[in-house]
């Protein structure tokens, strides 16, 4: 497609002037036919690399999303902008379908959003080669490694089985490795092209402080934000209504929003929210996917996330409009124990567990916190960010060339397979099963670490995988792996700046070597020793 045909569509259709980086590249390859899987940040633009090229298609533009107050919010959005949109979901009149079948068939629409339980009206109707292309929006929703798994929508995978021709295009913003190649493969797009853009919001300040006396920190935090939307987001649906009670208190325009309200309760403080007549929502992770506000200064989690994706899906709500907006995690162990207790009951346990403790990693980390954000995601960042609270208030570095040297190399050595218990335990020359039964003790990196304490190590590695050099393999049981940046402490002489780790007071646990079977999640260690 002619670039000028595409930018004069963007200009009538959205009036925008220009494409936001890859978004340009994504159309381009919707329009060379190819399946593509586009992973970009909350807020990145997504939508309009499939809503663009639906209104060139000659055909209808198939687009499959989660929520159906978000279809609606979608499709109002393209009628008012002059492109016919219409939605399909099981919350409709069957008259209403039918207007819609007959639409179809006077292919009088350009795109048709559909749940993916209603995945059966369109059979009939859509045959391929009267289907152009097919977006799968929200796609980590396919994938139980995500962070928000619906089962319906494991049944996607049947539509490249039926339309193996029709472009698949994948939207998220969730961008774990092993989840990105869990979608394609599960979508059956296994050679789909991936897009990938950068997950730096650089005007988001990140901060984390101690959920103590939270509401009063949130009271001190809004008082001088009087006119600024933020959202407050909380673990259960109590707490957002005590939390709304409170701000209502206090004077301000608050509401709480969770799944428990009914369906036209929740679009009105929707709209009130959108349109500035409520300027703070207190909510579950139910409010924000996909909701189009630009100008959210704030987000406070008033409780932990259960995992990094989540957490930067939520706070990407705010300050989409580029300008400077703040985002607050109030750490607590409480809510750590309850979320090992969720995740305990789910199916994937040991994967949920050990994203929580990366989650709970990055709020007692020592490092630079975008930093640890941009590793997680895979992009490679070098420079402290300066707008975070370590950065802000950094703690003491000093060289750790050489520890960081030794712990690597025993990563290498263990080639990849081995949880960071086992690896502390091989370091410091422990003498236990761990150990002895896979002859670890004649490895030359056995016993290098002696000097340095089992705490002491484990904070150390935390902060070697948060600087990007190693990696919790979730899919792999969680042992712990080099990334490529790795090869440059290990063989190019590269220095590593490591901050200094405060003494707990006692660590009798210390010398007691690797940990049970099951929780070889390394937090359990330090939970045992708080
Ligand atoms: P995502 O689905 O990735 O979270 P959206 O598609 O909802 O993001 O877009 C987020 C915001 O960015 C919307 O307000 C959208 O209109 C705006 N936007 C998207 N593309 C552009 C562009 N090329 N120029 C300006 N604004 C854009
Ligand atoms: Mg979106």
């Amino acid at each position: 497609m002619e670039e000028a045909t595409l930018l004069n569509t963007l200009k009538e259709y959205f009036g925008y002037d220009s494409f936001r980086p890859l978004q340009k590249k994504v159309i381009d390859s919707v329009f060379a036919g190819k399946d593509n899987l586009v992973i970009m940040p909350t807020g990145g633009g997504k939508s309009i690399c499939y809503q663009l090229p639906a209104i060139l298609l000659p055909e209808i533009t198939l687009v499959i999303s989660p929520l159906i107050a978000l279809m609606k919010d979608q499709v109002d959005g393209l009628t008012a902008n002059g492109v016919p949109a219409a939605y399909l979901n099981s919350s409709q009149q069957e008259a209403d379908r039918q207007a819609i079948f007959q639409k179809i068939d006077k292919k009088e629409l350009k795109l048709l959003y559909v749940a993916p339980e209603s995945l059966q009206f369109i059979d009939k109707v859509l045959t391929e080669g009267k289907i152009s292309l097919i977006a799968i929006d929200e796609a980590h929703c396919i994938s139980s490694w995500g962070h928000d798994f619906r089962p319906a929508y494991t049944q996607l995978g049947y539509l490249k089985n039926r339309f193996p021709s029709t472009p698949v295009i994948a939207l998220t913003a969730t961008a774990d490795k092993a989840t990105r190649s869990d979608i394609a493969q599960q979508l059956n797009i296994p050679k789909a092209k991936k897009h990938v853009a950068s997950f730096d919001r650089k005007n988001l300040s990140l901060e984390v402080r101690p959920g103590i006396k939270r509401f009063e920190q949130i009271a001190n935090f809004v008082k001088n934000r009087k006119k600024e939307s933020g959202i407050v987001y909380c673990l259960s649906r109590k707490t957002t209504e005590e939390v709304a009670a409170k701000l209502k208190a206090k004077g301000f325009k608050a509401e709480a929003y969770h799944a428990g309200l009914n369906h036209e309760d929740r679009i009105t403080i929707q709209d009130e929210f959108i349109n500035d007549e409520k300027q703070i929502i207190c909510a579950t992770v139910a409010f924000g996917m996909g909701i189009d506000k630009s100008n959210i200064r704030w987000v406070i989690h008033y409780n932990m996330p259960k995992n990094l994706e989540g957490y930067y899906q939520e706070i990407g709500r705010a300050g989409r409009d580029g300008l400077p907006s703040d985002t607050l995690l109030f750490h607590s162990y409480a809510d750590v124990v309850q979320l090992q207790r969720f995740a305990s009951n789910a199916a994937n346990e040991e994967v949920q567990l050990a994203k929580l403790d990366r989650m709970k990693q990055y709020s007692e980390a020592l490092t630079c916190r975008r930093k640890i954000l941009l590793n997680y995601f895979g992009e490679l960042k070098q420079e402290d960010c300066g707008n975070c609270d370590i950065c802000q208030n950094p703690p003491a570095f000093f060289d750790g060339t050489v520890i960081a040297q030794k712990a690597l190399s025993c990563i290498f050595r263990l080639k990849g397979s081995e949880p960071i218990s086992t690896i502390i335990d091989v370091l410091r020359g422990s003498q236990n099963e761990a150990v002895l039964s896979k002859n670890y003790q004649k490895l030359p990196t056995y016993g290098v670490g002696k000097d340095i304490s089992w705490h002491h190590w484990q904070q150390y590695i935390i902060q070697l995988i948060n600087i990007g050099y190693a990696e919790v393999a979730f899919h792999k049981n969680n042992h712990l792996q080099l990334t490529k940046a790795a090869k440059n402490v290990l063989f190019e002489g590269e220095k590593v700046r490591l901050a200094e780790v405060p003494d707990r007071k006692t660590v009798q646990e210390e010398n007691k070597g690797s940990l049970k079977k099951k929780d070889n999640s390394l937090f359990e260690k330090l939970r045992q020793l708080r």
